[in-house]
């Protein structure tokens, strides 16, 4: 990639000035950011090289670089010029069920067990509040294994909440199963633990304020062309299809210089 205000190859710019970009047939400008295909030697803007993951020319596997050697790596500028489409929402809702259902099971669970136990009952029907035994004959045992389910669920919750996206290759147990990743777009690797705590953190402290709360973070990703909440927009990171990640890192395209 070539920053047209770089003093470094101002000769090697002036080359593709004028000339026309082959995805977008729009004439390059001395200062648009653009790649020149190591095999074929076209020129194209980065955006849309990045866009059409590759060289346009027909049948071209060539890699992005600089024709001459202007003392730049064009491999990590790449990098950060990644740009990724905005995952599907049927996938992500999906996954976001998923993450709760596993995020409450031991919660739920646990009140079952206490409503299963008659806990609940007791209270309403035989009124003896001052004595906290289930009185339709569920032993004690039920009772406090229903309560740790639910202490140790609420924990247990919170803590798969906040690092649910750093697991393996960015994914929580619900994206996975949809198919899709959580990316640091700094540089270009799957969410660690930290930034899913942040990116899930922004998410848990919205929810907190009823009601408005609840949408914020829906209708930003409705909105955002990238689908990115403000959790992403905080940790710097997006969710998008594995498919798409594993073709662009794989690619010989953008192998390193
Ligand atoms: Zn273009
Ligand atoms: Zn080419």
């Amino acid at each position: 990639m070539y920053k047209g205000k770089n003093n470094k190859g101002d000769s090697f710019m002036n080359r593709y000035v004028n000339r026309e970009c082959p995805y977008c047939h729009r004439i390059i400008r001395a200062d648009d950011n653009i790649v020149v295909c190591s095999k074929c030697g076209i020129a194209h803007h980065v955006e849309c090289w990045n866009e059409n993951h590759g060289c346009t020319t027909y049948g071209c596997d060539g890699d992005p670089r600089a024709a001459l050697n202007l003392g730049f790596n064009t491999s990590e500028i790449l990098t950060q010029a990644v740009e990724y489409s905005k995952a599907p929402l049927w996938p992500r809702l999906w996954a976001s069920i998923l993450d709760s259902i596993i995020a409450g099971a031991a919660f739920m669970v646990g009140i079952i067990i206490l409503i299963v136990a008659g806990v609940f009952d007791s209270y309403t029907y035989n009124g003896y509040y001052s004595d906290y035994t289930p009185y339709n004959g569920v032993s004690y045992g039920w009772y406090i294994f229903g309560i740790l389910l639910i202490v140790g669920g609420i924990i247990c919750a919170l803590t798969y909440n906040f690092i649910k996206d750093g697991i393996g290759k960015g994914q929580s147990y619900g994206k996975r199963a949809a198919g899709l990743m959580v990316v640091d777009l700094k540089d270009n690797t799957p969410c660690s633990k930290g930034k899913s705590a942040l990116r899930n953190l922004i998410w848990t402290a919205l929810n907190m304020i009823p009601y408005i709360g609840w949408l914020i973070e829906p209708i930003v990703v409705l909105a955002n062309d990238k689908g990115r909440r403000l959790g992403d927009l905080a940790a710097n990171t997006q969710v998008i299809t594995v498919k798409e990640y594993e073709k662009l890192t794989n690619s010989d395209q953008w192998k390193t210089l």
